[in-house]
């Protein structure tokens, strides 16, 4: 039996951008068919060794979203400029170089949306 959920979305919690995560899975017309994950970094909390103590939480809410919606997809929203990449990274700027090496370090079958 095919499941109506379809996803978890991983995003972060940084409040400039919650309004274009809605706005994006809206017109992905996934609205009421995914599952949230919401916290600092998206990819880097769940990621990074600076966040460590936050990606078994992750590990396991995904988990559970694929036991209780069955859903098949995590979908992963990064934006620049995000507050918890620049801890992680140790640095008050970002370039273009460095923030892509940080956006790129998680390793799932995902799709990746950034802003
Ligand atoms: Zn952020």
């Amino acid at each position: 039996m095919k499941s109506k959920f379809k996803a978890m979305v991983l995003s972060c919690m940084d409040p400039r951008f919650q309004h274009l995560v809605h706005n994006h899975l809206k017109k992905k017309k996934l609205t009421g068919k995914y599952s949230a994950f919401t916290i600092a970094g998206a990819a880097v909390g769940v990621t990074h060794n600076k966040f460590k103590k936050w990606h078994h939480t992750f590990y396991d809410n995904l988990a559970t979203s694929i036991q209780l919606h069955k859903i098949e997809k995590l979908i992963v929203i990064n934006h620049k400029d995000c507050g918890a990449a620049k801890i992680a990274n140790g640095k008050k700027e970002f370039t273009p170089a460095n923030e892509k090496k940080e956006l790129n370090v998680i390793a799932l079958d995902s799709k990746i949306t950034k802003f």
